[in-house]
């Protein structure tokens, strides 16, 4: 039987969520993910990859599902020496996630790109789905406060998202080529899916690679997107504070917008669906109303089947 290719675009908490339902349904080779690196950051001498790691220890059942970032179980004695010795230690990281960074800067400092350690790492951990960093060059996201740029993480991590956002950037995007392999995934999908992610923070940086934005507004193949926002809010993280400053109305209609130059479909939640008339109508994007909250693993695939019969 022919494979479906499924490619998806990810941060790392809603549509990692997203993918445990997919798991359930299609094998590892029927789907690739493109992960955001503009969360990535150095620290401690290593290079942390957030949105690949937590996509990867969930591809691999190895997630710590609770948080939805980390690896299940995980120690933090490197943390707590650390803050017993009076060093920063806002950034947890588990002992188990530190050597898989560990790893990562090791192979990057041998001369790998971002995308062949990304490759090595879910080789080892078994990792039967292709996932991509959007990009092998650094794009950062950084935000500008009163107290000058910091990066994404300084921001949203270290600050707490306290800081009043005054501009937000994608360092490096400007001039990032995607990675190897990237455009031939969008090219040659039979469905792309924007899983409900950050649309400012966790995709925005890879819809910033210029390539990749072109290529997605030039495919004929059906792009699919699941609002994270639910009624007026995310259900986690920042997108509300971010998409508000870009004077985006916090709703599915201001994801939709955001998507809008190559959006075919938007899957809401049941209880927007009083919203669904005004996305078809001032955006011409069809619009599909379900149960977007995924709490258990019968939700995700609940979601994951919804996102695949689309
Ligand atoms: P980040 O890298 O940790 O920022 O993760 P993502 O960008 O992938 O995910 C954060 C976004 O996922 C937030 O905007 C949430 O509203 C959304 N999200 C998290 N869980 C769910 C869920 O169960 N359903 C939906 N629809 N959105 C979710």
């Amino acid at each position: 039987m022919k494979e479906i290719m499924i490619l998806f675009l990810s941060g790392g908490t809603g549509t990692p969520k997203l993918l445990q339902g997919v798991l359930t349904l299609i094998s590892p080779e029927e789907f690739s993910v493109i992960s955001n690196v503009g969360d990535d950051y150095e620290i401690y001498g290593l290079y942390v990859s957030p949105d690949l790691d937590v996509i990867t220890y969930t591809i691999a059942g190895i997630v710590d599902e609770e948080k939805m970032w980390g690896i299940k179980g995980d120690t933090f004695n490197f943390i707590q020496c650390l803050e017993r010795i009076g060093e920063d230690s806002w950034f947890k990281l588990g002992d188990k996630d530190l050597s898989f960074c560990f790893l990562r800067s090791y192979l990057l400092r041998k001369g790998l790109r971002l995308s062949e350690a990304c490759k090595f790492i879910c080789d080892i951990l078994n990792v039967g789905v292709s996932v991509f960093p959007a990009s092998d060059r650094s794009i950062q996201t950084r935000i500008l406060t009163e107290k000058g740029w910091m990066h994404f993480q300084e921001w949203w991590v270290r600050e707490k998202g306290s800081l009043k956002v005054l501009n937000i950037d994608f360092k490096g995007a400007d001039i990032a080529k995607s990675a190897p392999g990237v455009l031939k995934e969008i090219n040659c999908a039979e469905k792309i899916v924007i899983g409900p992610s950050n649309p400012v923070t966790s995709i925005g940086p890879i819809l910033a690679v210029k390539e990749i934005r072109e290529a997605l507004e030039k495919t004929q193949t059906k792009v699919i997107a699941i609002s994270p926002i639910i009624g007026d809010s995310p259900l986690s993280g920042p997108a509300g504070t971010l998409m508000e400053f870009l004077n985006l109305e916090v709703s599915p209609l201001g994801v939709a917008k955001v998507y809008e130059s190559f959006l075919d479909c938007l899957i809401i939640d049941k209880r927007d669906k009083s919203i669904a008339k005004r996305i078809e109508k001032e955006l011409g994007i069809e619009v599909v109303s379900v149960n977007t909250i995924m709490k258990t693993l019968n939700d995700k695939k609940e979601l994951a089947e919804k996102v695949l019969r689309v």
